[in-house]
């Protein structure tokens, strides 16, 4: 029995596993195995919106084996730790497993650019557990803050950076703001709206990369009226326990930084044979094969096609890399020629919080109230299953009515001093 293994349960992943499913659907002697360490697709383009608890965390996943429903693919949840690519072998957490062609789609992770102290003193933004953590770090330092006298104290509670000025930053500031203005600075009677300060630091000239320089323009507008300030050409050169440092001069005082400037490839990606780009990702050729490797095929974030450099790290790519890839594995079985990935541009909608984006598709460029309307409409149409589909769009029509939800779930209080613990 030939053996064909994907791996990682993300957007280029999950398309390849469910296009092998349907193009073998008659070779029974195929074993298609998927293995993840997570059993369900993340929805990252609404990850921003758990920070403010505009949307559950749970109605933005899907579970693979409710993905999965009729298909034969067998799912495996492990961690994928090294490919034995000479031995055509996987080294598992538990144990390991041949294969005779292998998908590798296992994401990308953050990059710190090694400045000094941003892995210990920084939030990471790229998981759900993440999203979840920032969530309560945020209602927890306004809990605090409430009822905190020092004002050198409260003016760092309620400073908070992000670091990278591209769409997950500014995603994430502007729905942090949404929920700091619109909720928290009415509830909270000890907190006043002037008090709370957000800003975004981005190393280059420029914002919001890829909606071009009208857009971002605009973007940019938007982001002074609604009180975030943005300054580019600030490179955080440090980042302290209670303080970042730009250019290697200034240095704000805050509570919390939050690191969404670089990404790299996984280690598992790093670790492969052959040629990489500066950022480690696998370069692969117009098939996405890897290099003296014929049967290894790298998709999505890990991938870095000789042909399409240009292509951005998002999901239309993964998907479409996951497509070309899965075809190519059973053109490679028949002999047949394989196909090419071309990178063809779908454009970008940014969303700016409640009521405003901008969206920049097939050369038509708007901003506002309806490019918001359209950034909803397609990410609600984009989500997996109508269960997803109607838990998002609930929680989107309660946050039009209701306050926002800020009750702290995960972490019980203990006190600082002497370690005693409240209700656990
Ligand atoms: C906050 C945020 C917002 C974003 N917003 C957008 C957006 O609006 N639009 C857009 O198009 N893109 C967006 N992106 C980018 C998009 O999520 C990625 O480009 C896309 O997910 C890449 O797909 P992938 O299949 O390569 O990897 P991923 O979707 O990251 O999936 C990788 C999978 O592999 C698993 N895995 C990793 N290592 C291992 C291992 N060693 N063993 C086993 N399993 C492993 C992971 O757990 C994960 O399930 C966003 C990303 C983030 C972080």
């Amino acid at each position: 029995m030939k053996r064909v293994v994907v791996v990682g349960a993300g957007f280029g992943g999950l398309q390849a596993i469910a296009d092998l499913d349907r193009i073998l659907r008659g070779d029974r002697g195929i074993e298609i195995l998927l293995i993840s360490d997570q059993n369900y697709l993340l929805f990252t383009p609404l990850l921003p919106q758990i920070a403010s608890s505009y949307t559950d965390p749970r109605h933005i996943v899907q579970a693979v084996r409710e993905i999965r429903g009729r298909r034969r693919f067998r799912f495996r949840r492990d961690v994928v730790c090294f490919v034995d690519a000479p031995n055509r072998r996987l080294v598992l957490e538990s144990g390991w497993i041949e294969y005779d062609s292998l998908i590798l789609a296992p994401g990308s992770r953050t990059d710190y650019f090694h400045t000094p102290g941003a892995r210990e003193n920084t939030w990471d933004y790229k998981s759900l557990q993440n999203a979840v953590e920032l969530r309560e770090r945020i209602i927890d330092l306004c809990e605090h803050a409430d009822h905190t006298e020092d004002p050198s104290e409260r003016r760092s509670m309620l400073t908070f950076v992000v670091v990278g000025g591209g769409y997950t930053g500014i995603e994430l500031i502007t729905e942090m703001r949404d929920f700091l203005f619109r909720y928290a600075a009415r509830t909270y009677r000890g907190i006043q709206a002037s008090e709370i300060r957000l800003l975004v630091l981005e190393a280059t000239q420029d914002l919001l990369r890829g909606v071009g320089p009208k857009l971002a323009a605009h973007a940019r507008k938007r982001l002074d009226v609604e009180g975030i300030e943005i300054r580019t050409s600030s490179r955080v050169t440090r980042v302290f326990e209670g303080a970042v440092e730009i250019n290697g001069s200034e240095t704000i005082a805050t509570d919390t930084v939050i690191w969404t400037a670089g990404v790299r490839a996984s280690e598992l990606i790093e670790s492969l044979p052959g040629p990489h780009d500066r950022i480690g990702r696998a370069l692969v050729n117009a098939h996405l094969e890897l290099e003296g490797y014929p049967e290894i095929f790298v998709v999505g974030d890990s991938a870095a096609a000789v042909t399409a450099p240009e292509a951005p790290r998002v999901a239309p790519v993964a998907i479409e890399q996951g497509r070309v890839a899965a075809r190519n594995v059973r053109h490679l079985w028949r002999g047949e020629p394989l196909e090419s990935f071309a990178y063809e541009a779908q454009g970008m909608l940014v969303s700016l919080g409640m009521n405003y984006a901008v969206v920049n598709i097939a050369g038509i460029k708007v901003s506002g109230y309806f490019a918001w309307l359209f950034w909803n409409a397609v990410h609600l149409y984009k989500l997996v299953g109508l269960k997803k589909q109607l838990q998002v769009a609930g929680d989107w029509a309660l946050g039009l009515i209701f306050p926002r939800d800020a009750a702290i779930v995960r972490s019980p209080r203990r006190c600082k001093l002497c370690g005693t613990a409240g209700k656990v």
